[in-house]
């Protein structure tokens, strides 16, 4: 009896010293993970929102009987208000710096998807280019 109760005893001791490394990695993991249920919560906002275009569409062409969009309308509200709670809480809660870092990064990404136009001839040109490709003058970037 004794012997158990000393393998209880060193099992415990053992969990205390490993726990708090556990631990550690649990708050690691959850911070990345929070992250990506961010990215999911963000897509699953643009599907929910897209659905509900698409049953108002449905039903201005006479597709859905007035019940039933009333009805699959407000599941929609009710799930796109829950999407937008969890956006909201994880934001909350989120590390700021990596939020605006994020955006910071998306903001980048479509500068550089954007066109620049000429200062002599006014076309636009992709913002790679270093010459326009109607006149030839140089590009002021
Ligand atoms: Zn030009």
């Amino acid at each position: 009896m004794i012997y158990l109760f000393c393998g209880i005893l060193s099992g415990a001791v053992l969990g205390a010293i490993c726990l708090p490394l556990f631990r550690k990695e649990d708050t690691l993991e959850s911070a990345i993970i929070e992250e990506t249920e961010w990215d999911l919560l963000q897509r699953k906002k643009e599907v929910v929102l897209g659905n509900m275009q698409d049953l108002d569409f449905e039903y201005k062409c006479g597709k859905l009987s007035e019940a039933d969009y009333q009805k699959i309308r407000g599941e929609m509200s009710a799930e796109a208000a829950l999407v937008f709670q969890e956006i909201e809480s994880i934001e909350a809660e989120a590390d700021l710096d990596a939020l605006i870092r994020r955006e910071l990064s998306a903001r980048k990404a479509k500068t550089t998807a954007a066109t620049i136009s000429c200062s002599s001839c006014g076309s636009s040109n992709p913002v790679t280019n270093k010459f326009c490709a109607e006149c030839g003058a140089k590009l002021k970037h």
